[in-house]
């Protein structure tokens, strides 16, 4: 086997880590971090270092499907034939009923070359701003954020800063999850100087603020509020920059006295902490050498998200804390290349190089350069109004590529009605497995990661080149060459005998057109090439032609990319949430990350490991609110929003305080029937046109769903989950998962209000194997109980339980013990189980903390309580020692274990 190393990047966040890719030359072997590219020297996090394990073949699209009439199974056809017929549709359909009736929506997965390609497909050559990406759920409000206070959408800081600064204010973020390679920097950095100040502002106690010299666990909601609560106390405690501000600013009086009503004491109520702790933390970001703020969803994902971005630069701006080491307003990109989309004009109203669509010199400028007459004046439409467009019948044909919106957008009932009602969909991805397959007419094969070239931007403006180190599998291709196939059979329709638009025969070619663009442009990379990186390594723009190195910071001149040269402050109020917690729906749903899991789990959903730390859907409630709804960990309950509804397994946390209910973002319909985004609102910020998928008013209902169900069965998870995830569908409460490592299985529990027709357990146990061969069966009809455990080599291979499933931890653990030994059997199926000792309960500390090393909590614990430390931990276990995404979770355990014992007297 020729064994080789390809360096490229990682496809999960915005860090965008270098890695190096050990495969060998058709299949990927293993990934370790890239120590020569400068944002993560050879550190990956939890999911990074899976990357390998993770996209199952056979979840993958192989070949084209086209489906030929609503309601027929789409059928294999090959590559002409489906982007003949996607052109033909798209042509005909823009001639009809003119450019706007078709839309793009796309991905800030795809690589720059891909967005411009996409860009230059639908503005030049359809003629429709109609074209927006899932950044809109994600960044969209910071783009505005940085434009309205400081003329262009360019984050100004450099990684390093986190290492320089001595204030950093965490907000929004769970930085420890979402971006851990750069969180391990900032806890590197604060190990060397203690005396470096760390805040975290955040609803939820995450593990983010195990760093943290002062969490403000403010109301959901309040961010805006706070912010003018710390302006008031620089302001009146002169901790302020006034020559800064009269040097570089404009807009001061108007802030002031909007701020002056944002007292301490009002402040503290509308945000729910003490006025002590408003003032600490005003005089950390007011008093300390230098400031620097990062954030991410939780400001940007808000119907006052722009507001809440502005507000948070207001701070920069007031003390001068900006353009200089360990300063300034850094916003953490969540995908991979959302910056990239950003830059190519990748939302419907921008344009390539920073410009906007709806301004007609930047429309001129980009035309000209294109050779077309004119680019389209029209407004385009941003991702909940595109939807909603599709819903009411006038998108007639949609594009989708490498996103699923059938997962991610809020309001699911009504994405789900829009994809069913729209006449033609296209589905452009690699996995045939997400949510929005179902819905696509025409599903084209792409090619994922470490299978196609190109670049990326990551959240210091930093482009890497992003290689291919194996070949796509089956006839899956790069999302570029996919779009610009396609773009020139549409030009053969609609503009015939003109020359070519799309004449690109490589990434490299369509990343040179793209950077002229940018040339004279805040954001002037046109001195960079795929080759110049292969030559330099990675570079933050803007790098104009002739320049010799990237540029680590912005604005040190104190000069900004606005018409007079001067930053902004923005005065926007504090407007509270638009569905405040009622009668009606007394709690707040927050949403947030997972560890191990990636957006909606389309890739790390195929790898067993990548749910041993969180196994399966939970909504989080403090136990207040626990006893206050009478119920116990592990209780169904009815999640109800003005929306819809879903059930759900409760648990215990107390990071949350009593009022809030926590539900992670990733889990969509595969894993938890309905998905958490049928409960979260479309209410969109007016500006950003982003919605509130931070924020949602719910209801708990008691679930009373007394007929339930456990399956396990080992092997090919894919295909099982396949057949079996339609057969769950007669249930009313669903949750899947995969459990193991060396011999992954899927996991089902289900429960309805009546038991099932006998039709369909009899599929489900023809799925699992357990209709026939070496099953051990116990059936007692008149309960409508019914259990089936298959044993194969004196071990566990598949397991179903009916009507009763008290024994389901028991017998999971001894599926992944690999036991099931004449003493056990009798056990196995005994009417209502009784197991020997405790083991109808999940096995304590069966959580794997370290993904890495595969150590379990409990292994840890022991660990702790045989008297180790962390230094201890990582020499005995190795827990630890490599991503270090689980050193937060083990402090914690050390210092519960370390509480004194309470003194009777
Ligand atoms: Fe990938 Fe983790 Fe690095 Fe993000 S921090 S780019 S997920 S390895």
């Amino acid at each position: 086997m020729n064994r080789q190393i390809t360096a490229s990047t990682c496809c999960y966040c915005g860090v965008g880590c270098g890695v190096l890719i050990e495969h060998d030359g058709e299949r990927i072997l293993g990934v370790s971090g890239d120590p020569a590219h400068p944002a993560n020297f050879g550190k990956l996090c939890s999911k990074g270092s899976t990357l390998h394990l993770t996209g199952d073949l056979t979840a993958r699209a192989l070949y084209p499907e086209l489906r030929l009439g609503k309601g027929l199974a789409r059928s294999r056809t090959d590559w002409d034939t489906a982007l003949d017929h996607a052109a033909n549709v798209f042509a005909e359909t823009v001639a009809e009923h003119g450019p706007d009736s078709v839309a793009f929506y796309i991905s800030g997965q795809l690589l720059t070359e891909d967005y411009y390609a996409f860009n230059k497909l639908a503005r030049a050559l359809v003629g429709t701003n109609n074209i927006d990406s899932n950044s809109r759920l994600c960044m969209s409000s910071a783009v505005v954020g940085y434009k309205r206070s400081l003329g262009a959408d360019a984050p100004p800081c450099s990684y390093e800063d986190l290492e320089l600064s001595d204030c950093v204010m965490i907000v929004g973020s769970n930085m420890a999850y979402a971006h851990p390679v750069l969180f391990r920097r900032l806890e590197e950095a604060k190990s060397r100087r203690p005396q470096m100040k760390v805040i975290v502002i955040d609803p939820r106690r995450t593990d983010t603020c195990d760093l943290a010299d002062l969490h403000l666990a403010i109301l959901p909601g309040t961010d805006v509020a706070l912010f003018h609560g710390i302006v008031h106390l620089l302001l009146k405690e002169e901790w302020i920059d006034r020559e800064f501000i009269e040097a570089h600013t404009d807009g001061l009086e108007e802030l002031e006295a909007l701020v002056r009503d944002y007292t301490p004491q009002s402040v503290s109520e509308l945000c729910g902490i003490s006025p002590a702790q408003l003032r600490q933390c005003a005089e950390w970001v007011g008093t300390s050498p230098s400031f620097l703020s990062l954030w991410c969803m939780g400001l940007n994902q808000s119907t006052a998200g722009s507001a809440k971005n502005s507000a948070l630069i207001n701070l920069h701006l007031v003390t001068g804390q900006i353009g200089r080491p360990g300063a300034g307003p850094f916003s953490l990109t969540g995908q991979p290349n959302a910056m990239g989309g950003r830059e190519t004009g990748s939302l419907s109203n921008l344009l390539p190089g920073h410009r906007e669509a709806a301004n007609a010199e930047h429309r001129a400028e980009v035309a000209a350069y294109w050779g077309v007459e004119q680019l389209p004046a029209s407004t385009g439409l941003t991702a909940i109004e595109l939807f909603e467009q599709v819903r009411s019948g006038k998108i007639k044909a949609l594009w989708i590529a490498c996103t699923n919106p059938a997962q991610s957008l809020p309001d699911q009932n009504a994405v789900r009605a829009a994809l069913q009602a729209c006449p033609f969909v296209v589905l452009q991805e690699a996995f045939r497995t997400t949510e929005t397959a179902a819905f696509a007419d025409l599903l084209l094969p792409a090619a994922s990661w470490g299978e196609k070239e190109g670049t990326v931007t990551n959240s210091e403006r930093r482009i890497s080149h992003v290689r291919q180190a194996v070949v796509a599998p089956g006839e899956a291709r790069p999302d570029w060459s996919i779009t610009v196939d396609f773009a020139q059979r549409l030009e053969k329709r609609l503009r015939p005998g003109q020359t070519s638009l799309f004449a690109f025969k490589s990434p490299a070619q369509i990343f040179d057109e793209y950077k002229l663009l940018t040339r004279g442009r805040d954001l002037d990379l046109s001195g960079i090439s795929h080759e110049l990186i292969d030559q330099l390594g990675p570079q933050q723009w803007p790098f104009p032609s002739g320049a010799t190195h990237g540029t680590a910071r912005l604005y040190l001149d104190g000069v900004f990319p606005t018409a007079n040269g001067r930053a902004r402050f923005i005065a926007d109020p504090y407007l509270a949430a638009k569905e405040q917690r009622d009668a009606e729906f007394p709690l707040t749903l927050l949403t947030g990350r997972l560890r191990d899991q990636w957006h909606g789990m389309s890739r790390t959903g195929t790898a067993a490991q990548s749910f041993g730390h969180v196994s399966e859907a939970q909504l989080s409630l403090h136990p207040d609110e626990l006893g206050r709804h009478s119920l116990q960990s592990g209780d169904l309950v009815s999640l109800q929003s003005r929306r819809g509804s879903l059930i759900v397994a409760v648990a215990s946390d107390d990071s949350l305080r009593p009022g809030q209910a926590f539900l992670p973002m990733h889990w969509g319909d595969r894993f938890l029937k309905g998905g958490v985004n049928t409960i979260t609102q479309p209410a969109f910020d007016p500006l950003s046109k982003q919605p509130e998928l931070k924020y949602s008013g719910v209801r708990l209902e008691p679930a009373n769903l007394p007929w339930t169900l456990f399956a396990l069965v080992e092997g090919d998870v894919q295909q099982h989950f396949e057949t079996l995830r339609p057969l769950c569908e007669a249930f009313s409460y669903v949750s899947l998962s995969l459990a193991g490592r060396e011999r992954p299985a899927l996991l089902i529990r289900a429960a309805s209000l009546a038991v099932p027709e006998p039709a369909v357990l009899h599929a489900i146990d023809q799925c699992l194997g357990l209709s026939e061969g070496p099953v051990l069966t116990y059936d007692d009809p008149g309960r409508s109980i019914g259990k089936r455990v298959r044993i194969e080599n004196g071990r566990i291979t598949a397991i179903r339980l009916a009507g009763e499933t008290l024994a389901q931890h028991w017998l999971q653990n001894l599926w992944l013990e690999g036991r099931a030994d004449q003493e056990l059997r009798r056990w196995l199926l005994a009417p209502l189980s009784a197991p020997p000792g405790n083991a109808s309960m999940p096995a304590a500390g069966s959580k794997i903390l370290c993904n890495c090393m595969n150590v379990s909590q409990g292994a840890i614990c022991t660990g702790i309580s045989s008297g180790l430390d962390l230094p201890g931990l990582k020499q005995k276990l190795g827990c630890g020692t490599q991503c270090g995404s689980c050193v937060p979770e083990i402090k914690r355990l050390l210092a519960a274990a370390a509480q004194p014992l309470a003194i009777i007297s």
